[in-house]
């Protein structure tokens, strides 16, 4: 496309979304937070997963003010399912600031908003242009796809410096009375119409523009060099139960994967160990162990890594105290834990069969 059409572009964009934009729950709000948490619960998730996560986060956390103060165990219990944890964690720490600095009021511009905790270029931009109408740039995967077939730019995706040329297309194009459904048209676009494979050139509002179209081979773009290879790792999942029907849980360490989260007791194993996972328990644990019995085995999948987890009921007395960390607690006060979703499937196993 040249850019001496691009009043044209920016028209049929558009026009495209206002008539044929998703009705979704942060679609009928221009507070700036609420954009805030439904562009953070959007990232690595899909739109129909995120809604009544972001309905329920709504009715619970309806203020920067009341989020800012909630107890991190209430906040990841609400979290609990959507994965990559983190993305609540510094949601709220960058809430809190939003609240500490500047009096609950998210900022309007891109240098202070970039500032504040887990608010990356993205959305940064994405705040900006939706609740505030600038005309910012908010680059994300889909964005990059309409744009890399648009305007025929072949640098790999995957490399994130070539992130800026994006950014700069973006703000090349933008339509500045309408940035912020300009910015939701692109990414719309990307998501309902110029999909990964088998985009739908046909119903396209903006294929007389599109120079992959012209030349025939958009689903060649956008260039994305292979990911990094995925590590397996096996575990050994124990639900473990005393003769008071608790169960015995333990918090996983303050940063990492799912930092801060409940899981029953796990052990990776190994072949060249001399005791078994079940030695081991006992030990750490302070249990002697009465009967055993094979719970489900499946795979749980994460961005590089899946966790393959063969999991256990195992009835146990109790010999001594639970380690730091770690507590018995009963059904009831399990509820109240977050857990991670591979727990929590073990869990609806167990309580299935029991
Ligand atoms: Fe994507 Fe096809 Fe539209 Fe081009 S014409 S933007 S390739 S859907």
């Amino acid at each position: 496309m040249y850019y001496q059409y691009k009043k044209q572009f920016q028209q049929s964009l558009v026009e495209w979304f206002q008539k044929e934009k998703r009705d979704l729950p942060w679609r009928k709000t221009k507070d700036p937070y609420k954009i805030w948490v439904s562009e953070v619960m959007l990232q690595q998730t899909r739109v129909d997963t995120v809604i009544p996560y972001y309905n329920r986060f709504m009715e619970e956390f309806p203020t920067p003010e009341i989020l800012a103060e909630a107890p991190e165990e209430k906040l990841l219990k609400q979290w609990e399912g959507l994965g990559y944890y983190s993305r609540a964690r510094n949601l709220q720490a960058g809430v809190r600031e939003v609240v500490e600095t500047y009096n609950g009021k998210v900022p309007d511009n891109r240098p202070e908003i970039s500032k504040l905790k887990g608010v990356g270029p993205y959305t940064a931009g994405a705040i900006l242009s939706i609740a505030y109408n600038r005309a910012e740039h908010a680059v994300d995967g889909n964005v990059m796809r309409v744009l890399s077939r648009v305007l025929l730019i072949d640098a790999d995706i995957a490399v994130p410096k070539n992130k800026r040329i994006f950014e700069n297309a973006v703000m090349e194009l933008i339509d500045t009375e309408h940035p912020s459904e300009f910015n939701q048209g692109l990414m719309e676009l990307g998501a309902l119409v110029c999909t990964p494979t088998s985009p739908k050139c046909l119903l396209c509002p903006v294929r007389e523009f599109c120079t992959a179209f012209n030349e025939g081979n958009p689903e060649e773009l956008p260039v994305k060099s292979k990911k990094v290879k995925t590590k397996n790792l096996h575990y050994d999942v124990f639900v473990v139960q005393n003769k008071k029907g608790q169960f015995l849980l333990e918090k996983r360490p303050e940063k990492g994967l799912l930092a801060n989260m409940w899981q029953f007791p796990m052990f990776e194993q190994k072949s060249n160990i001399q005791h078994t996972n079940e030695s081991l328990l006992s030990t750490a644990f302070q249990v002697e162990l009465i009967n055993r019995e094979k719970l489900l085995s499946f795979k749980h999948v994460f961005s590089h890594l899946v966790w393959h987890m063969d999991s256990y009921r195992l009835i146990v007395e109790q010999i001594g105290n639970a380690p730091e960390n770690s507590d018995w607690f009963t059904i009831d006060q399990m509820k109240e834990l977050p857990m991670p979703v591979p727990m929590l499937k073990i869990w609806e196993h167990y309580k299935k069969e029991n």
